[in-house]
């Protein structure tokens, strides 16, 4: 991946429905310019819009040939690897998923650049709204899973490509079932939040306390506490719970 992809719509004959055989999966992102509106755009050419149930023709809009052409670098952009796709932290929403790639494919080093590609699978982070969620998945006709945290921190948690990959391959092959299998175990990668043990460092090394005149603030999540001062201020392990002095 070299350089942005110029997508946008060429013919909208040039493409069919995928016939899941034959076509190459690939991860890439979208992104939702317009919080109140389920559409789907290409993260670094925004002005690219991927219309639900149709798939999408690229251009070229650097030489006008036909889209990917070997030596250049346009077409539909798809990466093997997650960690690979590009656009994440651009725009207000983003969301990951599997492209189908059809029609002319270009092999690169770490995906493939495709003529008419469409999605297949796709994730959210936690901060889409269910509705918008609900109108991606009957527009576009395909799953939109969440996950535990934002595409951007998904992207690089270590160990998340051979989940990927599961999914990636599940969605060249025919079956649903599949595919929706390995997406939830996908989620359930990405998520599994880190759980500290209860005996893990003492709870005060981690807090955060500020010596303002002679009281202490202790600042516990959104709450302050003004605390009196004292030899040893209390330890609060968390918010709701203080342990005995
Ligand atoms: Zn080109």
């Amino acid at each position: 991946m070299t350089a942005p992809a110029p997508e946008s719509h060429g013919d909208p004959e040039a493409g069919t429905a995928p016939d899941v055989a034959g076509v190459v999966v690939g991860w890439r992102t979208w992104q939702i310019r317009d919080p109140d509106r389920a559409l789907l755009r290409s993260p670094l050419q925004v002005s690219t819009e991927w219309h639900g149930g149709a798939p999408l023709a690229a251009a070229c809009e650097l030489r006008g040939h036909p889209a990917p052409d070997p030596d250049c670098t346009c077409g539909i952009y798809a990466a093997r690897d997650p960690a690979d796709v590009g656009g994440v932290g651009f725009g207000r929403v983003t969301l990951l998923g599997c492209v189908a790639l059809w029609g002319t494919v270009v092999e690169g080093e770490r995906g493939w650049r495709g003529g008419v590609g469409q999605p297949v699978v796709l994730f959210c982070g936690p901060a889409l709204r269910p509705e918008i969620r609900a109108e991606l998945t009957a527009s576009y006709g395909v799953p939109v899973h969440v996950l535990p945290q934002p595409v951007a921190l998904t992207v690089e948690r270590p160990g998340i490509d051979r989940a990927a990959e599961r999914v990636r391959s599940a969605a060249e092959e025919p079956g649903a079932r599949l595919l929706d299998r390995a997406a939830r175990a996908f989620v359930d990668a990405a998520g599994a939040p880190v759980r500290e043990p209860v005996r893990a460092a003492p709870p005060a090394r981690r807090r955060r306390r500020f010596t303002v005149g002679s009281a202490v603030l202790a600042v516990v999540g959104a709450s302050v506490l003004l605390l009196p001062p004292v030899a040893a201020a209390p330890v609060v392990t968390t918010p709701q719970v203080v342990s005995p002095p």
